[in-house]
């Protein structure tokens, strides 16, 4: 598919993010009481945080869990922004929830990994926001569907929102992993590649479950070059009614942020970063993938023609096709400046395998 320009407003302009690296939005899951609300800001602003979160409308996978505060808990975020200065911010899924936080003055919206994945409230959100200038992070949707996460980054664009960035949090499996959402950073990576200027935030806390890895993936995020770290943060996570096994406290964020994590120079004249050989080594990875799924799907087919063979009584080799496939194939692969002989070693050691499973399929092994 063709890639659309996005038209976006650099993070250091939105005045509310400066240099250096990582912006950081911290704060609870959710927003549970006022005193909750405003001992965590307070904690969160003497270590040195501007941007404070709290989920107000929480969308759970079961009934019954604790949903979100509503709108109440946006009067306790507007006072810890008047006490503490700080600017707020939250999660919405609907215009009505656009409507109150433009109400209660909040200062950044971002869209959580279940609304990306619907454009019907993607456009609702994107229409309720025309004409604000309030800056819109998105979540990545919680499948990795690379094309319908730029889709709601294209919709918010179209509707005006300039101030536009994106958040990765991970993506859902059903197979138990150590975290609790899959980085799959190659689609992060080519969704770098395809928007440069877009900013980029990490979502540790929801990417790892639980705190043992949100130093490792905070590390990783920044190794990756990208600006932003949103963590969750509460002032007694032991107790907080959600997320609590993932949530750190206000001097544990202290920790990770200076005295754990190191950033490393992101000086645009130097050549390390030019080719940053994580981002390098990630793409390596993917291809790599790619040529082991490519040589399963041609072993595959060199079955099914083994089959064919079988029942058609029609001997293995058929000499004059393969030195034809390997004509076709060194041309080629010039055209992509790889070298004769690096060629014929790898596709007769390609036939030579397919050769041997269609002599089982054959002889009935
Ligand atoms: C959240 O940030 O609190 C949240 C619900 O995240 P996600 O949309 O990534 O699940
Ligand atoms: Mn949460």
């Amino acid at each position: 598919m063709a890639t659309r320009n996005l038209d976006i407003i650099p993070l250091y302009d939105w005045g509310m993010f400066t240099e250096p690296r990582p912006s950081v939005i911290a704060g609870p899951c959710s927003a549970e009481t006022e005193e909750q609300v405003m001992e965590t800001a307070k904690g969160l602003r003497e270590m040195g945080i501007n941007v404070y979160r709290a989920g107000i409308w929480k969308p759970r996978t079961h009934p019954g869990s604790f949903e979100g505060v509503g709108s109440e808990g946006l009067r306790w975020m507007q006072r810890a922004k008047r006490e503490y200065g700080l600017k707020i911010a939250t999660e919405v899924a609907s215009e009505k929830h656009v409507f109150e936080c433009l109400k209660f003055g909040v200062d950044l919206v971002w869209l959580g990994a279940r609304t990306t994945a619907n454009p019907f409230l993607v456009q609702e959100i994107a229409d309720a926001l025309k004409d604000t200038d309030i800056p819109v992070l998105v979540k990545n949707p919680v499948n990795p569907d690379l094309d319908l996460w730029i889709g709601a980054l294209e919709r918010l664009n179209r509707a005006g929102i300039k101030k536009l960035g994106i958040i990765h949090r991970g993506f859902s499996t059903f197979d138990k992993i150590n975290y609790r959402n899959d980085p799959q950073w190659q689609v992060a990576i080519e969704l770098r590649n395809r928007y440069p200027e877009l900013p980029f935030f990490v979502d540790p806390s929801h990417m790892a479950g639980c705190k043992d890895y949100i130093r490792e993936i905070s590390q990783r995020s920044l190794d990756l070059g990208f600006e932003g770290l949103m963590i969750e943060s509460h002032c007694n996570p032991s107790v907080a009614l959600s997320d609590a096994r993932q949530q750190l406290t206000p001097d544990e964020l202290s920790d990770l942020l200076y005295k754990q994590i190191k950033v490393k120079d992101k000086d645009s004249d130097s050549p390390e970063w030019k080719e940053n050989i994580d981002q390098l080594r990630a793409k390596i990875d993917i291809i790599d993938e790619n040529i082991l799924y490519a040589l399963g799907s041609r072993m595959k087919i060199s079955r099914q023609i083994g089959e064919i063979k079988r029942n058609s009584n029609i001997a293995i080799l058929q000499t004059n096709r393969w030195d034809k496939v390997l004509a076709k194939v060194m041309a080629k692969g010039e055209e992509y400046g790889l070298p004769e002989d690096f060629i014929k070693t790898v596709f007769n050691a390609i036939h030579e395998v397919s050769v041997e499973v269609q002599n089982e399929i054959i002889s009935g092994k």
